[in-house]
């Protein structure tokens, strides 16, 4: 092995180190990020439980009835795969397609009111 050679490999493993420090953050910070993640969806489905129970035994709607709803909400995308896909919406004063990013038409500057759950 040439001195060169040795240099270049040690130049090597070191950079190689340093890119592993950084994948072992970036690993670390993304388990952090699904660690919350996680907890924000447990209290947002015990929420959704806690209003559903209230509704069920307040109003008397039915399991069957919420299972119905869900499954029309899931296919309002015309597709019943658990999701709903978001759609691009027309400006109601000027039809362009516009994103549902943005209050206000990007093209007219018509005030859009978007679907809260869409
Ligand atoms: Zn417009």
């Amino acid at each position: 092995m040439s001195i060169f050679y040795g240099m270049h490999a040690a130049s090597a493993a070191a950079r190689a180190n340093a890119t592993a420090g950084e994948a072992s953050r970036t690993a670390r910070t993304t388990q952090t990020t699904v660690a919350e993640l996680e907890q924000r969806l447990d209290r947002a489905m015990m929420a959704c439980e806690a209003m559903w129970v209230m509704m069920r035994d307040k109003m008397g709607i039915t399991d069957v009835e919420l299972i119905d709803k869900i499954n029309e909400i899931d296919l309002s995308d015309g597709q019943l795969d658990g999701k709903v896909r978001k759609t691009a919406v027309s400006c109601p004063k000027c039809r362009r397609t516009i994103s549902r990013r943005h209050p206000r038409c990007m093209y007219c500057g018509q005030t859009i009111v978007h679907d809260p759950f869409a």
